[in-house]
């Protein structure tokens, strides 16, 4: 039996979605980034009440968002927590600020993990993984 056969290759893990997030989740498989946006102008990376004007969380509009950022910071993972990622590592998980004002948790890639740097410019990019997109923060910018 082969390493690469499809019974025994670990799958990516499995995504939770809250029926709150779900349109943010439908946009990335769809190909686009959006963060939640409130009216009196705050963003979100997820549907949530507005910490700055208090409206409730259905207030909020899903919009595209240019999923410019920085690297507020981060951690390299040499071990695998999941075994889908025992044959990619290692691999860093990094809070990204976003020029909305947001902060989300994603990997960088694109560079190696010894060239991640707090307040590197990132992008974010979205990839298939699994029957799912994910994204990703890109180091190419
Ligand atoms: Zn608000």
């Amino acid at each position: 039996m082969s390493e690469k056969d499809p019974q025994t290759t670990p799958q990516p893990p499995s995504r939770v979605v809250s029926v709150e997030d779900q349109p943010f989740w439908d946009a990335l498989d769809a190909g686009t980034f959006m963060l939640a946006r409130c009216t009196c102008g705050a963003s979100y990376a997820r549907s949530q009440a507005c910490l700055r004007c208090g409206a409730n969380a259905q207030a909020l509009t899903w919009g595209p968002a240019s999923g410019r950022g920085t690297v507020r910071t981060f951690i390299v993972f040499d071990k695998p927590y999941h075994p889908y990622f025992k044959e990619r590592l290692p691999y860093v998980v990094a809070v990204v600020a976003l020029e909305e004002g947001p902060e989300i948790t994603t990997n960088v890639i694109d560079t190696d993990v010894a060239n991640v740097k707090i307040g590197m410019p990132v992008r974010i990019i979205i990839r298939k993984r699994g029957e799912h997109a994910i994204h990703q923060a890109s180091a190419r910018v």
